[in-house]
């Protein structure tokens, strides 16, 4: 069985084909989904979603790619929201340095947000973008201990090591089809309690995916290239997966 600990399926691309892929995804044993939201404009439909299908975890947050979207009266709000609909995780926030323009303003909003899911006392889900230090930094700043998913992981050993240290776990997704990538050399050395499997759908399609729209099902043939990559049985590897994300999400 299988969760995919980071997909989209609120974005409109789905609206076509949602409850056939869900179907579709349950009967492949992709028992659960964590949705985060990317805006204040979307929580409702995150929640909504979740409500119709209750094996859809929903994260509410400010996502730094839709930085421009976000005023001050969402932060209050994120708070009311988390509470009031009793959500599991804070998210997606945090930090994206391909956006130099507004870097500032993510800095804020992240830092906000990482206040807000301490008081909480909720684990987050973070974007992490070329912004590594400044992420590490604010979550020590802020002495931030629920932890939660450092999403589409790609550094080196040492940030990694860092962030399960501060009780993280990274979201392995289709970054690990590119042999050149960080990840993919540095695989071998993560703890496999760290990590969990994600699919990032409708975006990062693997390379060999039959169609640019993601879909959570990409999650199946991740997991047999882990386990190729780790020479490892594929069912073995899944079965831990699975059981890292039940416990993150406390199912
Ligand atoms: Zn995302």
């Amino acid at each position: 069985m299988y969760i995919d600990s980071h997909c989209h399926l609120d974005f409109d691309v789905f609206t076509p084909s949602r409850k056939a892929l869900i179907q579709t995804a349950l009967a492949a044993n992709i028992t659960h989904f964590i949705n985060p939201a990317v805006s204040f404009a979307n929580w409702h439909k995150v929640i909504e979603l979740s409500q119709a299908f209750p094996f859809i975890i929903p994260a509410l947050g400010l996502h730094p790619v839709f930085c421009s979207e976000h005023t001050l009266d969402h932060l209050p709000e994120l708070s009311k929201w988390v509470t009031a609909n009793n959500i599991k995780f804070v998210g997606e926030i945090g930090l994206d340095k391909r956006y130099k323009d507004n870097y500032e303003s993510q800095l804020l909003f992240f830092e906000a947000q990482i206040k807000i899911a301490n008081k909480l006392k909720k684990p987050v889900i973070i974007h992490a973008v070329k912004s590594h230090h400044d992420i590490i930094g604010i979550i020590k700043k802020e002495n931030f201990k629920h932890g939660g998913i450092i999403h589409a992981f790609n550094a080196n050993e040492t940030i990694a090591n860092t962030y399960t240290d501060l009780g993280f776990k990274l979201g392995i997704g289709s970054i690990l089809y590119h042999p050149s990538s960080t990840l993919r050399k540095i695989i071998h050395t993560l703890d496999l309690d760290s990590l969990v499997l994600e699919t990032d759908s409708p975006d990062m399609a693997p390379p060999n995916w039959d169609t640019k729209l993601n879909t959570p099902l990409s999650i199946i043939p991740t997991c047999q290239l882990l386990a190729d990559i780790l020479k490892k049985p594929a069912n073995e590897i899944q079965s831990i997966f699975y059981r890292n994300t039940l416990k993150l999400c406390e199912l």
